[in-house]
């Protein structure tokens, strides 16, 4: 028996068949993926993937076996053009740790959601296309001719070794799908631990107790959901969709140039709720504010309308966990009808509780998705197209504007009930209302929804208003100067640092620079997770 390599004329047609989801990617990737430097690499990379995994069935003559991972790796490598491709198509942008943190997290439903809004008609065919060819290749797989003598093995062992350790070498991490999906979850996995272990604890092991004064203090911090500055009327926005916000307008302070540092709850808040900043995502002696406040020798309330527990806990939870005395008031998740009014009677009792110095956090359902679903019937004022600039006046895209708008109709009521609460108690108090981040709604773009990689106006903008109390006033004179504050540019990464100024909590990492309220505020650069300038962005 002649030792050698035979390659025959079906044996090429069989390499190349086998290479045909390595051709969708660097065909279709021409179009989707708009950097030719990402491009490059995308289609090395998973050239060599594909070529790997060939080699590794050379390492056999058992047909069996060969034939079994022959099937077995096209179909995983269809699955993986797929998927890459479909997030190239969706967010022009590679698939990321963060778009795996999204899909882990909790809220099933918005995962659901995820999917339900990110396939379409396109994807739909590339799928079909990859399941027909790997259908056709599973039933024609019978890989008589390959059949390798061991010369031919050991050939394709060494080419194996060799693409291996410059797999390694190229540091493939970042295009591999297979080891980025692995990698991420367990980094997914280890700062949940992290957060359990330390940010959920009533007190952070990070830092030493912070300083606060001994009068009594009422104070109330509201985090909005989805709600987007530029459906707002008190913020220019055309339609009436603040209507008591905007009649107390001279009682409060609007600032109108913050930003949220993400577009998703769960990284906007680890990063808005606690020391951690854009330049510092991974700080792990990290302390949230709630521990801040425990720590300053405050009474901490954390009452949610959003719902606690899924198949993980939600990050947002688990920093409401440290608070003294922790209340959901909603066990449903985003498909269900949820309206924000439930916290208020929650409010009243931690209003009128014994406490002398506390602190409330509420984590308000605001104006999620599905829209519809926020606001009682009574707040179902906007349903024809009057007012609406969009970029898409089909019935579906005004109807859901209508809905987002009379969310935030509703999110006004709330915002200025609990206002009034605190008001009625005529004590030292503040209320700070703002969003974790705002939903794009057919405003610039043909799109509703939030999502990092388009990262709009819309969804980056966010409402950020102050109600003080008239002893809040007297007791903190420089209150004064803040009007002159309101246009200030501000990132809230940084918003611990204001939080702790609003609250007069002293603390050894307090950086008056990031505080939004003090003399010595230095707007920064505001560049976010992509490592692009907002502000250059905007013009
Ligand atoms: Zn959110």
């Amino acid at each position: 028996m002649k030792e050698k390599f035979c390659l025959n004329k079906n044996a090429l047609l069989f390499i190349a068949f086998y290479f045909f989801p390595f051709f969708v990617l660097a065909i279709l990737g021409v179009f989707l993926i708009s950097e030719l430097k990402v491009y490059l690499k995308e289609i090395v990379q998973f050239g060599f993937f594909t070529t790997i995994l060939f080699c590794i069935s050379q390492l056999t003559n058992n047909i069996k076996i060969k034939t079994f991972f022959y099937r077995f790796s096209f179909v995983l490598l269809s699955f993986l053009v797929f998927i890459k491709l479909a997030f190239y198509y969706n967010f022009d942008a590679q698939l990321s740790a963060s778009a795996f943190y999204l899909l882990f997290e909790t809220n099933t439903n918005e995962s659901s959601e995820f999917l339900n809004f990110y396939i379409n008609t396109p994807l739909l065919i590339l799928f079909l296309i990859l399941s027909f060819a790997a259908i056709l290749f599973v039933l024609n797989a019978k890989i008589k001719f390959l059949k390798y003598h061991s010369v031919a093995k050991r050939f394709a062992f060494f080419v194996f070794a060799i693409l291996l350790s410059s797999l390694i070498y190229w540091k493939l991490s970042n295009e591999n799908v297979l080891f980025k999906t692995v990698a991420s979850y367990n980094e997914y996995i280890t700062f949940k631990e992290l957060f359990k272990n330390d940010l959920a604890q009533e007190r952070s092991k990070f830092m030493g107790d912070a300083i606060s004064s001994k009068i009594e203090q009422t104070y109330v911090v509201i985090i909005g959901e989805s709600t987007s500055k530029t459906h707002m009327q008190i913020y220019g926005y055309a339609r009436n969709t603040t209507p008591k916000l905007s009649k107390i307008k001279d009682s409060l302070l609007v600032f109108t140039d913050v930003i949220t540092p993400h577009t998703h709850t769960i990284t906007a808040l680890d990063k808005i709720l606690t020391l951690k900043d854009l330049k510092n995502p991974d700080k792990k002696d990290n302390t949230s504010l709630v521990q801040l406040a425990n720590q300053a020798g405050f009474y901490t309330y954390w009452i949610s309308n959003q719902r606690p527990v899924g198949m993980y806990e939600s990050i947002p939870s688990l920093i409401g966990k440290a608070a003294q005395n922790t209340i959901f008031t909603n066990s449903k998740d985003y498909t269900n009808y949820v309206y924000d009014a439930k916290i208020l009677p929650e409010l009243e009792k931690a209003l009128s509780s014994l406490h002398k110095k506390k602190i409330i956090f509420i984590h308000l359902m605001g104006t999620h998705s599905g829209y519809k679903k926020r606001y009682p019937k009574e707040f179902n004022v906007f349903t024809d197209s009057k007012n609406i600039k969009t970029t898409n006046n089909s019935s579906v895209a005004i109807s859901r504007i209508n809905q987002y708008d009379n969310a935030n109709l509703y999110n006004d009521y709330i915002v200025s009930e609990i206002i009034k609460r605190v008001k009625n108690k005529n004590t030292n108090s503040y209320v700070l209302y703002f969003s974790d981040h705002g939903d794009e709604v057919y405003d610039t773009l043909d799109f509703c929804g939030h999502n990092e990689w388009r990262g709009t106006k819309s969804m980056h903008e966010v409402p950020f208003i102050l109600w003080l109390s008239e002893k809040y006033k007297r007791e903190n004179p420089n209150v004064k100067n803040w009007k002159n504050y309101t246009n200030r540019s501000y990132l809230l990464d940084d918003f611990a640092h204001s939080f702790a100024e609003l609250s007069a909590i002293k603390f050894s990492e307090l950086d008056t620079v990031k505080s939004i309220f003090n003399t010595n505020f230095k707007p920064k650069k505001r560049i976010l997770a992509n490592g692009k300038n907002y502000d250059e962005k905007k013009k």
